[in-house]
């Protein structure tokens, strides 16, 4: 079968792989039909998550029709259309009785085990050996490890397009906002406008939010202002000389935004170089945009990060955080097992339009090139729908 493989630093490519089988009881087959690429799968394509190794299949977004399953696999059959979490969790653990499936105890033994900064995550596909080196979906064909658990079935009213985004983004975006409190009258500031970003800032209104900023450059903002036109923009590259994003924040909002969110990433905050640089056991500073966050919020506010850091980030602006009562939190990864089916809901009710953030179609043969495409973000390329 074909299947996007990862072949060194800044390298992918489209290769001739053996079609997965069942390995254990509970697995199925997925003939998969749509995927997608994801901010994080830069973060993989640059290499910075160290676990890698030459011929893993990418991808951890992705949805298809079961193609067959071993035996203890229930309440799925051949032929349905499911979607899958990109977490693989047990379902029966300490964190999965309360669907933090993100935090599985026994889905990926690596992570638990490395524990190199403190940090580990359930099994994800398609995303390093350090989450328990599972294939991805970025394939034709895909093993999903404890199928009944990790996939959801899809009615036939909610089309391939609109349902794949359940795998991660949704969940992703509707989770910051959620866990870092976003209520009623709230004004929230949102850096990154990547999908991620703009599905937060949607969900946020939803939440009850009366003032939504975004946080980017021009060519995000530009997509922003025509697909959410009740989101303020604020381009960063674009303030007068000497202005700083607080400031400029502090002239949209005189006190300052209740809630911050970081949908950006540590890699962009100069935060995934210093990975290797923490091995090699030297200090670094991969704070940036947590301090704009924290000088921006009102005292009081909160600020939630979802873009993916490693390890440690120095020179936090503790004193502010601390004289003015701000709350930081990770939002973690997100647990999808906690919302997939709430927003498969809202999707077939209309009240969520995936496809606003959906700017390409493209076939699967052709996705080498479009890692590149989606790295450059060329061809005014968002998120794609990958058909299979
Ligand atoms: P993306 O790469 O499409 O978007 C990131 C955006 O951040 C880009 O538009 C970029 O221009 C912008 N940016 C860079 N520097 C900035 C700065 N200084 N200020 C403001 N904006 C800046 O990524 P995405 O798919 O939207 O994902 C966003 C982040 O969320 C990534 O780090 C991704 O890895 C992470 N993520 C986390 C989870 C989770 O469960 N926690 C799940 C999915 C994605
Ligand atoms: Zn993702
Ligand atoms: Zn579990």
């Amino acid at each position: 079968m074909q299947a996007l493989c990862w072949m060194g630093k800044n390298t992918v490519k489209m290769l001739e792989v053996p079609k997965p089988r069942v390995v254990e009881d509970r697995d199925v087959i997925l003939k998969v039909t749509g995927s997608t690429v994801c901010g994080s799968d830069l973060h993989l394509l640059h290499g910075t998550v160290v676990e890698l190794e030459k011929g893993d299949i990418l991808g951890h977004e992705f949805m298809g029709v079961v193609e067959s399953m071993g035996p203890a696999v229930k309440n799925l059959q051949k032929g349905d259309r499911v979607v899958a979490s990109f977490q693989i969790a047990c379902g029966d653990c300490y964190y999965c009785d309360k669907k933090q499936s993100s935090m599985c105890e026994k889905s990926n033994s690596n992570s638990i085990e490395a524990g190199m900064y403190g940090a580990r995550t359930a099994g994800m596909f398609g995303y390093s050996h350090f989450t328990g080196g599972f294939a991805g979906g970025q394939a034709e064909y895909v093993r999903v490890p404890l199928g009944d658990v990790n996939l959801l079935k899809i009615p036939d009213s909610v089309p391939d397009e609109k349902a794949l985004f359940l795998s991660d983004v949704l969940c992703t975006s509707w989770h910051c906002v959620v866990d870092t409190g976003v209520s009623k009258g709230d004004v929230v500031a949102i850096w990154g406008a990547g999908p991620i970003g703009q599905m937060a800032a949607d969900f946020s209104f939803m939440n009850g939010a009366s003032r939504v900023i975004i946080i980017d450059n021009n060519w995000r903002l530009d997509y922003v202002k025509e697909k959410y036109p009740n989101v303020e923009t604020l381009d960063y590259t674009a303030l007068p000389r000497g202005t700083t994003v607080t400031a400029k924040l502090r002239e949209m909002v005189p006190r300052g935004p209740d809630i911050a969110l970081e949908c950006v990433a540590g890699e962009y905050a100069k935060g995934w170089a210093h990975y290797f640089e923490l091995l090699l056991g030297l200090e670094t500073d991969s704070s940036e945009i947590i301090n704009e966050m924290i000088t921006s919020v009102k005292p009081f506010g909160r600020i939630g990060i979802t873009g993916v850091y490693v390890g440690f980030a120095n020179h936090v602006n503790l004193g502010s955080l601390m004289e003015e009562g701000k709350r930081l939190m990770g939002n973690g990864q997100a647990p999808v097992h906690m919302y997939w089916e709430k927003l498969l809901g809202m999707i077939e009710s209309g009240e969520i339009d995936p496809l606003k953030m959906v700017s390409h179609r493209v076939s699967l043969d052709e996705l080498d090139t479009v890692y590149y495409k989606f790295e450059k973000k060329e061809d005014g390329m968002q998120k794609v729908f990958v058909e299979t």
